[in-house]
């Protein structure tokens, strides 16, 4: 798929829409021949001002539109509202990325209306994505923040870690928010050190994955055990332990990069290396 971001649909620009509608930061979903999907029009849509809607896109040559929806029931006869995470397995892989892009646009867009510094109400900027306050000056981006993920492995094992907040038997792997003054590797190393109480080296970069549920860009990087031996916080992590390939417990959702990187790992085990 080629997205090509934008903030105004081009002049005279011809072809179909798509409108990624949240309600308390659930997708709409209409029904179609095929089951549910995302609705290529607005018209029925209630609780949805379409003067309110934001263009943010063109998805192979579709003009996307994102835009919240304060109705009560607010939807089409048919229409659902799905927490985006489990509107992949309906809506498959594409239309889960661009429900991302349009969820932390929408965020946005909805949660910076007035300046944080003097309450002013705020104005768009006409040439890129962002607010300006008219009376003190500041300027409102769509916020990004930072997060690494760390795949650490020791001989032919992967240190996982069980989240507090996580379904039961599910682990992941050891991830964080970067702290203002923080290096990416620096991040990394802390949060391995805080969640386990392992000390890592040979940190390298792997990939990196948008992660609209937190307004965060995702930044996997791989490590090898150092040294100490697992402690975990009891808090915000409760479990932790290393992990052989086949041995692996209930991991998070396949579009995950946490998921991305576990599997590699065992496609390396599975090899031999
Ligand atoms: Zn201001």
């Amino acid at each position: 798929m080629k997205f090509i971001p934008g903030i105004k649909r081009p002049k005279d620009a011809v072809g179909s829409e798509l409108f990624f509608i949240f309600r308390e930061r659930e997708l709409m979903l209409v029904p179609d021949r095929e089951g549910l999907s995302v609705p290529a029009g607005i018209d029925g849509c209630t609780g949805v001002d379409p003067a309110s809607l934001v263009y943010f896109g063109s998805a192979d040559g579709v003009h996307c539109y994102t835009g919240e929806s304060t109705g009560p029931a607010a939807a089409r006869p048919g229409a659902v509202f799905m927490d985006v995470r489990s509107a992949y397995g309906v809506i498959g892989e594409n239309m889960f990325a661009l429900a991302g892009r349009a969820l932390h646009i929408n965020d946005w867009n909805v949660g910076s209306v007035f300046c944080s510094r003097c309450g002013t109400r705020l104005g768009d900027r006409e040439d890129e994505r962002s607010r300006a306050c008219g009376n003190c000056g500041s300027s409102y981006y769509p916020r990004i923040s930072p997060a690494v993920m760390v795949a650490v492995t020791r001989g032919d094992t992967i240190l996982l870690a069980r989240g507090a907040r996580f379904p039961a038997g599910r682990y992941g792997l050891v991830a964080g928010f970067v702290e203002p003054g923080e290096s990416l590797e620096e991040c990394a190393a802390r949060e391995v050190m805080e969640e386990t109480g392992i000390s890592i080296s040979g940190i390298r970069y792997y990939a990196s994955r948008p992660w609209p549920f937190t307004g965060s860009l995702m930044v996997g990087f791989t490590a090898d055990y150092a040294g100490g031996e697992i402690r975990v916080d009891g808090d915000e992590i409760t479990e932790a332990g290393w992990f052989g390939a086949s041995g692996l417990p209930d991991l998070p959702a396949v579009f995950s990069l946490a998921r991305t990187m576990i599997d590699c790992f065992a496609e390396n085990a599975g090899r031999g290396g």
